[in-house]
C-alpha cells in the first residue's frame, strides 16, 4: 500500500527533507502530514474507491502533495497535460470521471468558458480566483481518513498520452504496476538517501518513473516548475544530486553549456533518459564528462516493452537502446500481424509486468494496440519500428505511423534525418511524409541551420538528393528556425506536416 508507506516515512524520518520547490522545502513529516489532511478531505467530499483526482498546473510541491494524496485516499491521480487545448482538457477532464480539480488560477482563466461539468475546483497556487485555495479547503490537522488499502487492480494514475501521433489517450496504471517499477524494478536503484531533481513535467510517465520511487523509498525530490540549464545545474551541485531523468534535448543543452565543466556532479550515481531519440555521440560524451551511469530506457506510457542500455558500460551499443530488462519480453511483427524471424525489422511488440490495465473509455483503442500469440497471451504492439541485433539489443528506426512510402518503397525518415544531419551545415533535421500524386507519398525536409551556415537549403538537397536512390529523394527541403517540440522535447511531426502542406500551397 503506497500510501501507507507515505505516512510511514513520516515517522520513520520525520525531519528529513522530503520535497523542494522554488519557493520552500518540506520535511517528510510535513508531507506525511499535509497529504493526510487532503485525503481526509478528499474522503469526506465523497471521493469514491479509484476515483480519479484531476490535477492541472505548474509542477511544484503542492502539485505533488495532492498526486500523493489521490493515492493515500484511495483514489487515482489524474495529472492532466497543461499543453493541451481548453477542448483537450475538457474531454480528459470528463473521460477521467474526476469530482475534483487541483488547478493554478492562471490555468483555469487560460480555460476560459468551458464546461467543467460539476467538479470541484481548488487553487493549487496562491493566484487570485473565486474558488478555495489548497490550504483552505484542506481537512483541519489531525484529520484522519480511512486507509485505501488497494487491491493490485485498483488504479493508481490515468495518465493522458503524450498525443504525438493523434488525440491524447487515459492510460490507466494499476497498483501492480506502479508497485512493479517502484519497488520491484527500480529496488537496488533508489533509497532513502536518493536525491532526485525533476525538471520534466510531473505530468508525463517519464518524471513519474523517477519522482515515484524517490517517494516510496523515502528520498528526496527538488521539482523544477521550469528548466533552465544553469538552474538545473546550479541545484544538481547543491542539493548533491544523486538522480535525474531528462530528455534528449535536455542532455544537448546541458552538454553544450560552456561553464559545464566548472560545476561538482561528483554526487551522481545515475541518470536516466527516455522519450525520444537519443544521439550515440550525445550518449558518449554524457558518459565522457558527466560523472555517474548513464541509463536510457526506452518504453511507453502503456507499457508492454520496456528495454534498457547501460550505457557507460556498453560504449559499442549507443545505438542502441539496449535490451528488455527482466521480465520483459520483446518480440517483431510484420505488417500483417505476423512474427518475425531474429534479426528482422518490424513493429516492436512486447509484454510485461509494467503494462497498462487499459486505456480509460477506449476498449477499441485497446484492443487494437493487443496482440495475442498461440497461447492468448495479450501483447501490446509499440507502433515503432525496430530491429534486434544478434545480442539482442533493440535498434529504434522509428514510428511505424512517420514510415513513407514512396513509390511502393518503405522509407524510414530516420535514414535520410541522419544524412541530413551529416551535412556541416545542419544543425538539427526532420523528414516527413506528404501526399504526392506521382508516388503517393514523397519525403519532405525540415532543416535547422547552423547560425553560420553559408548554403541554402537547395544546395544542401542537390548534395543529399546526389547520394540517395531515385525512390528515396526528397521533394523539398525548408529551412525552420525551430524544430516544433511538446513539453518534454517530443518533435511533433503532425505539426510538421501541417506546416510542410501550408509552404506547398
Ligand atoms: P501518443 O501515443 O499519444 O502519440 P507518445 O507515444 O509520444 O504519444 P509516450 O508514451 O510518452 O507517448 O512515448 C512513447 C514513445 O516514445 C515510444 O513509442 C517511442 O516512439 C518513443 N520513445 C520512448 N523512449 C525512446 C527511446 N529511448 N528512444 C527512441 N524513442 C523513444
Ligand atoms: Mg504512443
Amino acid at each position: 500500500d503506497f500510501g501507507a508507506l507515505i505516512g510511514a516515512w513520516g515517522t520513520e524520518k520525520p525531519d528529513a527533507h522530503a520535497l523542494a520547490d522554488k519557493f520552500t522545502t518540506v520535511s517528510w513529516s510535513q508531507v506525511a502530514q499535509l497529504t493526510s489532511r487532503i485525503a481526509a478531505q478528499l474522503q469526506r467530499d465523497g471521493l469514491q474507491h479509484g476515483q480519479a483526482v484531476a490535477i492541472l498546473g505548474m509542477s511544484n510541491i503542492n502539485y505533488a502533495l495532492v498526486y500523493l494524496a489521490a493515492v493515500r485516499a484511495g483514489g487515482c491521480a489524474a495529472p492532466l497535460t497543461t499543453s493541451a487545448t481548453p477542448a483537450q482538457l475538457s474531454a480528459m477532464l470528463r473521460d477521467s470521471g474526476a469530482m475534483h480539480l487541483f488547478v493554478d488560477a492562471a490555468k483555469l482563466a487560460d480555460l476560459g468558458g468551458i464546461d467543467l461539468g460539476d467538479v470541484r475546483i481548488v487553487i493549487l497556487d496562491n493566484g487570485d480566483a473565486p474558488h478555495p485555495s489548497l490550504e483552505a479547503w484542506m481537512a483541519e490537522e489531525g484529520a484522519t481518513f480511512a486507509s485505501a488499502a488497494p487491491a493490485p487492480t485498483d488504479p493508481f494514475n490515468i495518465i493522458y498520452s503524450s498525443g504525438t501521433t493523434g488525440t491524447p489517450k487515459g492510460i490507466i496504471h494499476s497498483h501492480a504496476m506502479r508497485w512493479h517499477q517502484m519497488a520491484g524494478g527500480f529496488k537496488s536503484i533508489y533509497s532513502r538517501d536518493t536525491r532526485s531533481l525533476v525538471s520534466t513535467p510531473l505530468y508525463s510517465n517519464t518524471t513519474l518513473a523517477v519522482f515515484l520511487p524517490t517517494m516510496c523509498h523515502g528520498g528526496f525530490a527538488r521539482i523544477m516548475d521550469k528548466f533552465d540549464v544553469t538552474g538545473y545545474l546550479d541545484h544538481a551541485q547543491s542539493d548533491r544530486t544523486t538522480h535525474t531523468m531528462l530528455v534528449p534535448v535536455q542532455y544537448q543543452r546541458i552538454m553544450a553549456h560552456d561553464g559545464f565543466a566548472n560545476y561538482d556532479l561528483s554526487h551522481f550515481i545515475i541518470k536516466f533518459c527516455t522519450s525520444a531519440p537519443f544521439p550515440a555521440e550525445l550518449k558518449a560524451d554524457v558518459v565522457k564528462r558527466w560523472p555517474g551511469g548513464l541509463v536510457e530506457i526506452y518504453g511507453m506510457t502503456e507499457g508492454g516493452v520496456v528495454c534498457m542500455l547501460q550505457a557507460h558500460n556498453f560504449p559499442d551499443k549507443l545505438h542502441t537502446v539496449g535490451q528488455p530488462v527482466t521480465g520483459h519480453e520483446l518480440i517483431v511483427l510484420d505488417d500483417d500481424d505476423n512474427r518475425l524471424p531474429a534479426g528482422s525489422k518490424g513493429v516492436l511488440t512486447g509484454r510485461s509486468p509494467t503494462m497498462m490495465s487499459g486505456y480509460k473509455n477506449q476498449p477499441e483503442k485497446t484492443r487494437e494496440m493487443e496482440w495475442r500469440d498461440e497461447d492468448g497471451n495479450i501483447w501490446l504492439k509499440t507502433g515503432d519500428i525496430g530491429i534486434v541485433d544478434e545480442d539482442g539489443f533493440v535498434s529504434i528506426v522509428g514510428r511505424a505511423k512517420d514510415m513513407i512510402i514512396s513509390g511502393g518503397f518503405n522509407i524510414y525518415p530516420k535514414d535520410l534525418e541522419e544524412l541530413l544531419e551529416a551535412q556541416a551545415e545542419v544543425a538539427e533535421a526532420a523528414v516527413v511524409g506528404m501526399p504526392s500524386d506521382a508516388w503517393g507519398e514523397t519525403p519532405v525536409g525540415f532543416v535547422r541551420l547552423h547560425p553560420d551556415a553559408s548554403s541554402t537549403p537547395d544546395t544542401i538537397l542537390e548534395r543529399v538528393n546526389g547520394q540517395l536512390g531515385k525512390t528515396q529523394r526528397i521533394s523539398v527541403l525548408y529551412p525552420i528556425d525551430e524544430m516544433p517540440r511538446s513539453h518534454i522535447g517530443k518533435l511533433l511531426k503532425t505539426d510538421l506536416r501541417t506546416l510542410a502542406a501550408e509552404l506547398q500551397n
